[in-house]
């Protein structure tokens, strides 16, 4: 029997639910149990494939093909367990969902309204697929009291009436400031913050506490009293050195222990923690460090690069070695007095991320170059390998060399696909068609050639999965100018259709991939060419 851990968030947005949430679950992992992670997410798009990486940070991509909240890349990398469509909802599906049945008739004239047809959608959601689990962990969007999660926090209480009644627990993850002027922590905000979610029928059983300073025993007993929960169950949860702390952080404050206790298990098996504390001490205790420049267009918000960023710390993590990133606007290459080699020269290493749009192209490409020419190590990740590939083909003569996302062009050396082959057949879409979910998105196989470096990077693996995120491709037509300058292509659809790596093979280390890696790195599981591009830098900061 899967039981349900629903955690929902009070007071201030961003406490990091989405990491405790993890956190909770790889604990529960440590022990043994079978876990998966669920996000509800309020707001209306159906999903946040067309928003804006400014607003709501990356777009986190499966191996199903949905494009979901990054929250389900924090689940990935800390449990292992391969997010799916499945595990994120939103209040736009479940309308599209309802008004599609409606459309059709299905409700046989029935009124449609939102309790029961909403939350019974969305009860419906949170426990479809679970028969194999031990606990599935339901992370609420937003902050309780936001009129958007209302129909949420109704369905999370009626499901905690229908199901065992061991089988459900809540997590109330809230905020206890501390007050400079009069030096003490404050528990109103906390005491508010349950009332409101009681008002709603969801009683916390345990308490996350996020404060800057210890929690003194008084403060926790108070907490306790006011809010009717047991004071063990009370966790107060410190900022942690670093997210990779979390996991071991919150075992000592006895938060899984207090979950299990609250389920009334008695009999869990101890914790293995032995790889967060491989991972912590990897972190922490790091014998060098190296420098990686990352020119792209959303530097200004990091949450815009999340996989990125966690990856390029694993490849660290791999090295035993610190990893600093520069985030750098690649429109600030475009001006006449741009000096690029004072701004690249320090750098051990330089990646061009995934990217939208024409913006700061000119600046990628010229970083590219760069590289190129100093040998200093390259990763160009989907955008990034489209640039280095009109990169090539501008070297090889084609001065017009383009990419038709940019607008009309003679030369489209990267190019709209209308057609492509994936396990469910032959997908088709439109040239001029809708934006949303219309991408070649999710996993796909790519082929690789075996005397490449890249296959050498995987380990001599000829065939590879990886997960894709893109309306435009490499125009195999350009193959051979592009070649002729030194940019071989390295792997393929196993159509032979799309290229998928291209490399240089007179550089150190110079990769270029269509899809994502950084989606499926670990921190106790460095993806191969994060590690490599890592450990090719490591090389480069000796000779610099
Ligand atoms: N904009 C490019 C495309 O759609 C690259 C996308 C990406 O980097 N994720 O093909």
């Amino acid at each position: 029997m899967a039981r349900f851990i629903f955690i929902t968030g009070g007071v201030v947005s961003s406490l990091g639910k989405g990491l405790m949430a993890a956190s909770l679950a790889a604990l529960l992992q440590a022990r043994g149990y079978k876990v998966r992670i669920r996000k509800f997410d309020p707001y209306l798009n159906v999903d946040p494939g067309t928003m804006s990486p400014y607003q709501h940070g990356e777009v986190y991509v499966t191996d199903d093909g949905a494009e979901t909240d990054l929250d389900l890349g924090h689940y990935e990398r800390f449990t292992g367990v391969s997010a799916r469509q499945s595990d994120n909802i939103t209040s736009g599906r479940v309308y599209q969902n309802i008004i599609q049945r409606e459309r059709r008739g299905d409700y046989l004239g029935a009124t449609v309204q939102v309790i029961p047809h909403v939350t019974d959608e969305i009860k419906k959601f949170a426990v479809s697929e679970v028969d194999d689990l031990d606990f599935v962990l339901c992370e609420i969007g937003g902050t309780v009291g936001d009129i958007e999660s209302l129909p949420f926090m109704e369905a999370i209480r009626q499901l905690r009436n229908e199901l065992e009644p061991q089988q459900t627990l809540s997590v109330h993850v809230t905020l206890v400031p501390f007050i400079a002027a009069a030096g003490e922590l404050k528990t109103k905000p906390t005491q508010h913050s349950v009332r409101e979610l009681a008002a709603l029928g969801i009683k916390p059983d345990v308490l996350l506490c996020r404060t800057e300073h210890p929690l003194p025993d008084g403060e926790r007993r108070k907490i306790a009293q006011f809010c009717n929960v047991r004071p063990e169950a009370v966790i107060p949860a410190l900022d942690a050195r670093s997210i990779y702390s979390v996991p071991t952080q919150y075992h000592e404050e006895g938060l899984d222990e207090q979950v299990l206790r609250s389920f009334g298990i008695t009999d869990a098996p101890e914790p293995d923690l032995s790889r967060w504390q491989d991972v912590e001490d990897r972190y922490f205790n790091p014998e060098g460090e190296v420098t990686i420049g990352v020119v792209g267009k959303y530097v200004g918000l990091q949450d815009a690069y999340k996989s990125l960023n966690e990856a390029l710390v694993h490849g660290g993590l791999a090295n035993r070695v610190k990893v600093n990133i520069e985030w750098i606007d690649a429109e600030i290459f475009e001006g006449e007095e741009s000096d690029i080699a004072a701004q690249l020269e320090p750098l051990h290493g330089i990646l061009v991320p995934g990217g939208f749009g024409e913006r700061g192209s000119e600046g990628k490409i010229a970083s590219v170059r760069f590289a190129k020419d100093r040998k200093v190590p390259f990763f160009g990740i989907c955008l990034g390998m489209q640039m280095a590939c009109i990169e090539a083909a501008q070297s090889a003569g084609i001065s017009e060399a383009s990419s038709t996302e940019f607008g009309e062009t003679k030369e489209p050396v990267v190019g709209i696909i209308t057609e492509w082959m994936s396990e469910e057949g032959l997908q088709q879409r439109e040239a001029g068609g809708d934006l949303g979910g219309t991408m070649r998105l999710g996993a796909y196989d790519a082929m690789l050639d075996g005397n490449s470096h890249i296959s050498a990077i995987y380990g001599g693996a000829k065939t590879i999965s990886e997960r894709h995120r893109h309306r435009y491709e490499v125009n195999a037509a350009y193959r051979e100018p592009i070649e002729e300058n030194g940019l071989l292509f390295s792997g393929w659809s196993p159509d032979g259709l799309l290229p998928e790596t291209v490399e240089r093979p007179d550089h150190p280390w110079f990769v270029g991939v269509q899809f994502h890696p950084e989606l499926k790195s670990k921190p106790f599981d460095p993806h191969p060419l994060f590690a490599g591009f890592v450990a090719a830098a490591l090389e480069q900061s000796r000779l610099v």
